[in-house]
């Protein structure tokens, strides 16, 4: 079968909830994929950084085949021999006391808030059902539907009510107005370090640190959503250490499944996860041995393979080579570490752009119209990188 018959397919019978570009991937390592036709594209997306360590990264498809010899899903009525290594680990590379695992980003999210609102009655004292959490605008942590009643995104939400109540949304960017909204029932603010989704908004400096500070002033925990900004991408582990705000409840997931499979996680410290007991929240897949050798593995290679200094170095090189690039359309290139946009000029429309990058051989997607994302796998070679520039050079200069 050719491309176009898999496409096909995939139009015939799947829900039409994605609008894909018209590429089909049957083959991948490294920061390259095929297509059925035996055409080679360097993947500018890491499917939207699930894959920081590469595509089959040799150490983690090893860990995986391994796992298959000998256990792969337990559910937690019994333990298993990788959760406990698993969450050591995780917690050593993110220097929190204790993990939970879940299985999809959405998960984590909704196992940090299942926390806050916990901790709000136990801990802080607010009456159940009262308890508040701030989001903010433009935010992207899932597609559940607790998760969406947070979003201001009219794609996310249309029609999908009765929304979740007990979120309150602020501008993004805007620490006082985070302080201006938190009141006595406040048991959480949930932020993005950098917004990914919303076409890599990196927020002025010294937001997060500011957040911190309010939290810590009024008794409000601060939740991270790292699930595409953690593990490397910004060029730290976490796009929060670029700050020094930690921090009470991070999300965790996409890379930490080391491009194989779902493996998400919330870490926190004692004072917040001891509010869980036996069986006030779950998942018959969460701790899986399968997806534990993985995460091992995942985390063991972002370390071994210091991808974080990786990304901050050749994200620079992005940055200014494609700032140098002559497009009268392109108005800024903005980013941290290897998780980068180009925004176009207001009412430009990038799919096309994004299609002829694809025919020169370069995989990524365009976001609200007139933002392209550039975020490849983060094992990527600075000889990979300059090639990608060139391409990116070639298409963008062409623009009318
Ligand atoms: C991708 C993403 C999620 C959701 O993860 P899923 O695995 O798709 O449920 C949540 N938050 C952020 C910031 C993300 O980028």
């Amino acid at each position: 079968m050719k491309s176009q018959d898999f496409i096909a397919l995939d139009e015939r019978y799947g829900a039409h909830n994605y609008h894909p570009l018209p590429v089909v991937i049957s083959w991948a390592e490294g920061c390259r994929v095929k297509d059925p036709e035996g055409k080679s594209y360097l993947d500018f997306l890491s499917a939207y950084s699930a894959v920081n360590q590469g595509h089959r990264h040799p150490k983690i498809i090893k860990a995986a085949k391994d796992q298959l010899d000998s256990s792969t899903l337990t559910s937690r009525a019994f333990h298993n021999d990788k959760m406990g290594p698993f969450l050591k680990k995780l917690c050593d590379f993110t220097g929190y006391e204790c993990a939970l695992p879940m299985n999809t980003g959405a998960e984590a999210v909704e196992t940090a808030l299942k926390a806050a609102r916990r901790w709000g009655v136990e801990v802080k004292g607010v009456q159940n059902g009262k308890q508040e959490i701030i989001c903010v605008d433009d935010n992207f942590h899932g597609r559940t539907i607790a998760v969406i009643s947070m979003s201001s995104d009219p794609d996310s939400t249309v029609n999908y009510g009765p929304y979740v109540p007990g979120f309150k949304r602020v501008p993004y960017g805007d620490a006082k107005a985070i302080e201006g909204a938190i009141t006595a029932n406040t048991v959480a603010v949930i932020v993005e370090p950098i917004q990914g989704e919303a076409g890599v908004v990196t927020p002025p400096e010294g937001y997060l640190k500011a957040i911190r500070e309010s939290c810590t002033k009024h008794r409000v925990l601060f939740i991270a959503d790292e699930i595409q900004t953690g593990f490397c991408r910004t060029g730290k582990r976490f796009a929060w250490q670029h700050e020094g705000a930690r921090p009470d409840i991070m999300c965790l997931g996409k890379a930490l499944g080391g491009g194989i499979m779902p493996v998400s996680a919330i870490v926190a410290d004692h004072a917040v996860m001891d509010v869980f007991t036996p069986g006030t929240h779950g998942s018959t897949f969460g701790g899986n041995p399968l997806a534990s050798a993985i995460g091992v593995a995942a985390l063991e290679v972002l370390e071994d393979e210091r991808l974080d200094e990786n990304a901050e170095r050749l994200g620079a090189i992005f940055r200014d080579e494609v700032a140098k690039i002559r497009c009268p359309k392109m108005k800024l290139v903005r980013g941290k570490g290897l998780l980068n946009a180009v925004v176009f000029e207001k009412g430009f429309e990038a799919w096309n752009v994004c299609v002829a990058l694809k025919d020169a051989g370069l995989l990524a997607k365009q976001t609200h119209g007139n933002i392209i994302r550039f975020a490849p796998p983060l094992v990527i070679t600075e000889k990979e990188l300059r090639e990608a520039i060139g391409i990116i050079k070639t298409v963008f200069e062409k623009i009318a």
